[in-house]
């Protein structure tokens, strides 16, 4: 979502206020750093990476005779920290939040007439989608939004409290959006959303939408070659859901469903409103209604109060399951939540000694079902050249594997067969087996 916000600043900026992108820092009238709060460690790179761009901007645009660079800090980080951005690096002048971006236009307009530092991170009633220009530049595989924020206030996340509540995109909005991607060269279409399974958005007649429904409308568009969705709450799971995946033949195989720990006991403690024996349910239905389903999670390990046992849980799951994708982190306490007020801390060298058993875990069932997809057939999407002179290009299949092949530039942005050679930890490596139509 970070990546799709910053695509949207990007466009406003160029469109709305003239300004040109550079790969060259000490070239920028304007350096903005969109941030991420969801973990400690991303909000210490926003601060040291500040003071190294600015150092280094600042002596070169000196001697250069040029004026100082406008430094902005936009997203999550700067809806949790506000002003005091300004203490902690006083030449940034400009802070503003994920659902205040559309009045930059205003904003940078008004530092250049008074000058000065200016903070904007109310969470704001109206909707930004209504006021950013349509996107300017297009992949193979785009990425719409179609909800933001969230209820759930699970005991460890800050994502309430910096993106706000539960929001959905009108359904028009959503179609119109889709509408100009495809006809802009978007082959794949993404859903975007905190808990995109939440979605209840309105019609222009005033039905309301859950996703199934919305997913429905968007495969009818023409053009829409793939779609897939992310992220979904196992407890915002329905049956419609997981039929989609029988009904829609754009609708790739493949689903996100993060679960953060296997042991009961701890998803009661995170307060997440569902038990393991819940998740495994959906997941039984999810490869039920498509065998080649790829199924992906997230998990936290060293939530406070964890034992031993509790982390045993998680690994059993991990076998149940043998997941195709998983991301996986340390606990990191983020201020105002409540997990960060819990007694029974884990040790940080514990944290990270699990941290590593659980990906060791989840890189050999990677690999494994990497490995099962040699001499198979796969619909790759390519997306562009895999590295400059080595000929090959790289695109992704339904279940979002990579997979780097040789071919010739003309096929990006098309849909390949792929006849799989290997299977390595990340990736997959295979040879065309047909001339692109
Ligand atoms: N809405 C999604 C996840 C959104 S946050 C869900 O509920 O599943 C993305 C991921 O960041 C989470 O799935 C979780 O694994 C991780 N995360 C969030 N808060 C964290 C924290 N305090 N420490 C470590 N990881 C965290
Ligand atoms: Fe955060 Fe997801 Fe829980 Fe919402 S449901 S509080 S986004 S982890």
């Amino acid at each position: 979502m970070n990546e799709y916000d910053a695509a949207r600043i990007v466009d406003q900026l160029q469109v709305n206020c003239g300004y040109q992108q550079t790969d060259h820092p000490e070239q920028a009238d304007l350096i903005l750093f969109n941030t991420c709060h969801i973990r400690e460690k991303a909000e210490e790179k926003l601060f040291s990476e500040l003071g190294r761009l600015h150092k280094l901007v600042a002596t070169a645009r000196q001697q250069a005779a040029l004026p100082p660079a406008l430094f902005a800090v936009g997203g999550c980080v700067a809806q949790a920290t506000g002003a005091e951005i300004f203490r902690r690096a006083p030449f940034v002048r400009l802070v503003f939040g994920p659902q205040t971006y559309h009045r930059l236009p205003h904003m940078l307009a008004r530092l250049e007439r008074e000058g000065g530092q200016l903070c904007d991170a109310e969470i704001a009633t109206e909707s930004k989608f209504d006021e950013l220009p349509q996107s300017q530049r297009v992949g193979a595989i785009a990425s719409v939004t179609v909800q933001e924020g969230c209820n759930k206030f699970c005991a460890f996340c800050v994502v309430p409290y910096t993106r706000g509540r539960e929001w959905s995109r009108p359904v028009q909005d959503i179609l119109t959006e889709v509408n100009h991607l495809v006809q802009h060269g978007a082959v794949e279409i993404q859903l975007l959303g905190q808990n995109v399974n939440a979605y209840q958005g309105m019609d222009s007649t005033g039905l309301v939408h859950d996703l199934a429904l919305l997913i429905r409308r968007v495969a009818l568009l023409p053009g829409v070659q793939r779609l897939r969705f992310v992220t979904s709450h196992p407890a915002d799971m329905n049956d419609d859901l997981v039929e989609i995946f029988a009904d829609i033949p754009q609708l790739c195989a493949y689903f996100h469903l993060p679960i953060q720990s296997g042991s009961d006991r701890i998803l009661e403690r995170m307060g997440r409103g569902h038990s393991r024996a819940d998740y495994l349910g959906w997941i039984d239905k999810l490869r039920a209604v498509h065998p080649d389903m790829a199924i992906a999670s997230d998990f936290i390990v060293g939530f406070p109060g964890e034992t031993e046992a509790d982390f045993q849980e998680t690994l059993h799951l991990v076998d149940a399951v043998s997941y195709d994708h998983a991301y996986s982190f340390c606990y990191s306490p983020r201020p105002g939540t409540q997990a960060a007020s819990m007694a029974d801390a884990i040790p940080a060298p514990l944290s990270a000694e699990r941290l590593a058993r659980l990906q060791e875990r989840l890189n050999a069932h990677q690999l494994q079902r990497n490995q099962q997809r040699v001499g198979r057939i796969e619909q790759v999407l390519v997306e562009g050249v895999a590295k400059k002179g080595s000929g090959e290009l790289t695109g992704r299949t339904p279940g979002f594997r990579k997979v780097n092949f040789p071919g010739p530039a003309e096929w990006i942005g098309r849909i390949v067969p792929v006849r799989i050679s290997e299977g390595l930890p990340n990736s997959l490596r295979g040879q065309w087996t047909e001339p692109a139509a």
